[in-house]
């Protein structure tokens, strides 16, 4: 080995971002290594296992797959096909006074809301699904997306792009003022619905959610996949296919410093190796960038980091069922009447295992990933015994909410029930504050000033779910596809 191990592509991280650029980039004939700190691949959308049980700690379902849309783009791409099952009902939401049924079909759907909610319901879902085909025309194979370069405002400007303009105070005004203008806002039923769809597609609520980001969150339950053992077994095929390509990935590389010399970036791991290409993708998230560069290169992180400083955390719980448990639909919304201590939204989000899923735990078994919303503020300076003391609390709350509103669950075939609190999530994803749910999209800071995959210092992008075009596997793919365009050419 050389004091420097050289190759075309350094990519750091190897969550969906990351595996799906190098994945791409290897296809293309690039000699890439992929550097993940973790010693497993997968980051948010990874795994645990506990004997014969699979978990999904974190991202549980797949969306975004048609032929025109992010993940469709890159499998077909790389000629992959993992086992993804659309799921119908695409969601079940189970409100304080009742379950709705959020049928995948459309028509289905539309009739439905009809049917339970006030207002021009019809409309509005029309306009929404609208809206979803139009965003997905806009930003999908658009690699100059966020303009800049004088190149890319060029083909921004580009009069075939007129088209996209009616779609600007999409950008600027909230889903709030999409409701209203329907009259579809007066129910309190209806709004806890939106509201709490969008805080887990969003990362924000619709007095704040641009309506065009935020129309896909509302649709997305339209076209919900579970991955069939578990959200690791299409990263795992991404994996592959880099390494049949051949490129490598390198797990137990966490890095330490990024610099610049000459032509050539340098890398340096905690584990004193050292790493040298022209060009570096990294996912590393934007509030951990800064402290790993310096310089311009520095500045140009903390500058970003600062204007982007807020971000969730998450609370997750990891249950083993010694049954079955069926549900109509894997994803199962739980409407609360209060927020959980030290949560901070009004709704956990519960990914059931199918009962014939026999790759994530065995026949007459059952793993469950619940997930909500939290904040670092809460759990910053606590002391360890505080930190168990929650964690126990956490875990008796949650046996509650499953006692009293998911009979689906046999009380008595629960096995175990674990917990990861933000302090879970710093230390197996590196993310600084736990910060996992990337940037909470927002009126104040429109899509096209998220912080731009290709950075203004040659060879180094930045992707994932702190860069454009925001979070979730999707996203993060479609960043990862514009970014290869862009090295490309
Ligand atoms: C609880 C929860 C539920 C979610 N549910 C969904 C869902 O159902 N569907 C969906 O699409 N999305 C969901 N998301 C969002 C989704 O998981 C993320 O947006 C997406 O997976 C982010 O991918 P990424 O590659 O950008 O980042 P990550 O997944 O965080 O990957 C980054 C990788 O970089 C590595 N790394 C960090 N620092 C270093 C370093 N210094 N050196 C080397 N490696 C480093 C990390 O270990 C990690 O593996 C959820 C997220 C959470 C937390």
């Amino acid at each position: 080995m050389s004091e420097h191990n050289t190759c075309d592509v350094l990519v750091l991280g190897a969550g969906y971002a990351g595996l799906a650029a190098a994945a791409l980039l290897a296809k293309e004939g690039y000699q890439c290594t992929v550097l993940e700190a973790h010693d497993t691949i997968g980051g948010c959308a990874s795994f645990f296992r506990d004997g014969r049980y699979t978990f999904d700690v974190g991202a549980t379902t797949f969306s975004g797959v048609q032929a025109h849309q992010p993940a469709g783009m890159v499998f077909a791409e790389l000629g992959i096909e993992p086992a993804l099952e659309r799921q119908e009902p695409g969601m079940i939401i189970r409100l304080t006074s009742g379950d709705v049924i959020r049928d995948a079909n459309k028509d289905q759907w539309i009739d439905r809301a009809e049917e339970l909610f006030p207002g021009r319901q019809r409309a509005f879902w029309q306009r929404l699904y609208q809206l979803e085909d139009r965003v997905w025309e806009l930003i999908a194979k658009r690699p100059y997306l966020p303009p800049v370069s004088a190149r890319d405002w060029s083909q921004f400007l580009h009069p075939r792009n007129l088209s996209a303009v009616p779609l600007i105070p999409g950008l600027l005004r909230p889903m709030a003022s999409l409701m209203s203008r329907y009259g579809v806002d007066t129910d309190p039923r209806f709004c806890a619905l939106v509201n709490e769809l969008l805080l887990i597609s969003t990362q924000n609520t619709a007095q704040s959610a641009p309506y065009l980001p935020a129309a896909l969150g509302l649709t997305y339950p339209s076209e919900t996949y579970y991955p069939i053992g578990g959200m690791v077994r299409p990263a795992i095929l991404l994996m592959r296919s880099i390494q049949n390509a051949g490129g490598a990935i390198k797990t137990r590389r966490r890095v330490e410093s990024i610099v610049k010399q000459g032509s050539q970036w340098l890398i340096s791991c905690s584990n004193g190796e050292r790493y040298r290409a022209p060009i570096v993708v990294s996912s590393i998230p934007l509030w951990n960038l800064g402290a790993l560069t310096e310089g311009r290169i520095r500045s140009w992180a903390e500058r970003y980091a600062e204007k982007f400083d807020s971000s969730w955390s998450a609370i997750t719980w990891y249950v083993r069922v010694e049954s079955d448990v069926h549900c109509p639909s894997a994803y199962l919304q739980v409407h609360l009447e209060a927020p959980l201590p030290w949560t901070h939204s009004t709704s956990l989000f519960c990914t059931i295992k199918p009962p014939h899923d026999h790759q994530k735990s065995p026949a007459g078994t059952s793993t469950i990933t619940i997930s909500t919303h939290a904040r670092w503020a809460d759990w910053k300076s606590i002391s360890a015994e505080e930190s168990s003391r929650r964690r126990t609390a956490l875990i008796e709350a949650v046996r509650h909410v499953i006692r009293e509103r998911i009979p689906e669950i046999s009380m008595a075939s629960i096995a175990s029930i674990d917990v990861g609190t933000p302090y879970t999530w710093q230390h197996y994803t590196g993310r600084f504050g736990g910060y996992v749910g990337g940037i909470p999209h927002h009126i104040r800071r429109p899509l096209l000033m998220l912080p731009p995959n290709q950075t203004p210092f040659p060879g180094l992008y930045h992707i994932g779910d702190s860069a454009f075009p925001g979070q979730g596997t999707p996203a993060v793919m479609l960043g990862a596809w514009n970014t290869v365009a862009r090295i490309v050419g």
